[in-house]
């Protein structure tokens, strides 16, 4: 670390020490990992999906009759390029197999549930081991940012429902530090107006949330006009972003603005750092492969569906499970100094793309990002593809720039061509567009 930690955060440390003894050791190895050289990464990657695959062919029941049935035994797998013939796992046979995807023998009180879905369909659930502590790889994040673990934060989550014991027992685990919420489920002008007025107060370090709840805040202040006492990061989970957003976004909080992905099933799969458009994978503790639909992987660069392996969780193990998102190997280093490797931002969902008669399609990549080159025109768009397959660009104008509308018109009549004149493209105007709790959709799809 390049700096001293705070005093808040020193307290946090200390906290968090007791109740997992181990915690700081994880940390400082992870901060020990991230400098390794590239091979020597690849290395402990390959050592700890190794010894998963063959803890789960032995000790998980479902993976044993999977891989049988594929005549598949993990100890034949002892190279890296071998690593392709072991069989990916799908969304539906987490849904189907689950009580067969838990490790034999574990006892049901050190399970954690999650579950996970909601926007894209059949929720899933997951199972995480309580012994294993998550902080130290959000701690090395946040590191990257300059931001030490105990510093005051403010989130923007949907409501957790948490009883009154567990919001006692969260303010006494991280007292000192001051911690406020932000409702994303329901954001409305007052929830902004009583949230910004405890911000003023508070002047957070650290302003984390879903990309539709940080958006919903960001206009508020630039409408308002209401102080925002800048954060050291703003930390954005859950959702793709897309330029004009981010833009918007700095200009309102006069910070940072970095992407983190992880999904319900696996929360931290990979952050951006301050030096890159693109975000560092969490390499000692997840494998990323970006695959073709045969499961083999992509060429770097290329854009393929993710497939990711948790090389901690034992309880119940993901080996190359298809999360549903599509994302990019990226080649070179980072001037950062992190050797963990790169992928690109993810851009959508594989099912966000606008269909054209006779099959064809204008792929999501294209059409989540019409407006970078406008950003200040609009204040938020949506394409919405009705069941006849026309499109309707849903726009919110921003009323401060004089040729708004003409430069929508222009975007759209791109977006006309696109389409090889067989549908029908035009704008509609509106005032607001609705988030699907607190994740902006960009495409969506008449059902
Ligand atoms: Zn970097």
């Amino acid at each position: 670390m390049s700096q001293l930690p705070d005093f808040k955060s020193l307290i946090l440390w200390t906290k968090f020490t007791l109740l997992h003894p181990k915690i700081l050791s994880s940390y400082l190895a992870l901060k020990r990992n991230e400098r390794l050289s590239p091979d020597a990464l690849a290395a402990l990657n390959w050592q700890k999906r190794q010894r998963l695959l063959r803890f789960a062919y032995e000790n998980v029941p479902y993976y044993r009759a999977k891989y049988d049935a594929a005549g598949l035994n993990p100890l034949d797998i002892r190279t890296p390029e071998q690593w392709e013939s072991v069989p990916v796992l799908e969304k539906s046979e987490l849904v189907k197999h689950l009580e067969d995807l838990k490790t034999r023998g574990v006892k049901p009180d050190r399970l954690r549930l999650s579950t996970t879905g909601g926007s894209t369909g059949v929720p899933v659930i997951v199972y995480f081991d309580k012994k294993f502590a998550m902080e130290p790889i959000r701690w090395r994040m946040l590191s990257w940012w300059g931001v030490g673990p105990g510093e005051d934060a403010a989130f923007a989550w949907r409501d957790f429902g948490w009883s009154a014991l567990e919001k006692l027992r969260r303010s006494v685990l991280f007292w000192p530090t001051r911690r406020i919420y932000l409702d994303a489920s329901l954001v409305t002008k007052s929830s902004l107006d009583a949230f910004v007025r405890q911000y003023q107060a508070v002047r957070p370090s650290l302003l984390q949330g879903y990309v539709g709840a940080i958006e919903s805040l960001a206009d508020f202040v630039i409408e308002s006009g209401a102080s925002f006492p800048p954060p050291k990061a703003v930390w954005l989970t859950a959702a793709p972003v897309s330029k004009t957003q981010r833009a918007r976004m700095q200009a309102a909080f006069h910070a940072p603005v970095y992407d983190q992905y992880g999904c319900g099933e696996i929360y931290q799969i990979a952050a951006q750092c301050a030096h890159s458009e693109n975000l560092h994978i969490f390499y000692d503790s997840v494998c990323v492969e970006f695959l073709d639909g045969n499961g083999r992987s992509v060429q770097t660069g290329q854009r393929g569906l993710i497939a990711l392996t948790d090389l901690d969780n034992y309880v119940f193990p993901l080996i190359r499970y298809l999360n549903g998102d599509e994302g990019s190997a990226v080649a070179g280093q980072c001037a950062c100094g992190v050797n963990l490797p790169l992928m690109g931002p993810i851009k959508g969902r594989d099912t966000d793309h606008l269909h054209l008669p006779q099959g064809g399609i204008i792929v999501g990549d294209f059409v989540t990002t019409i407006f970078d080159n406008d950003p200040d025109c609009i204040k938020a768009f949506q394409v919405y593809q009705k069941k006849d397959l026309g499109i309707d660009v849903r726009v919110v104008l921003n009323p401060a720039v004089p040729d708004a509308r003409e430069r929508v018109e222009r975007v759209v009549a791109k977006m006309r061509e696109k389409s090889l004149g067989l549908v029908e493209v035009r704008p509609v105007y509106m005032d607001e567009i609705v988030s699907d709790r607190g994740k902006t959709r960009y495409i969506v799809r008449e059902k």
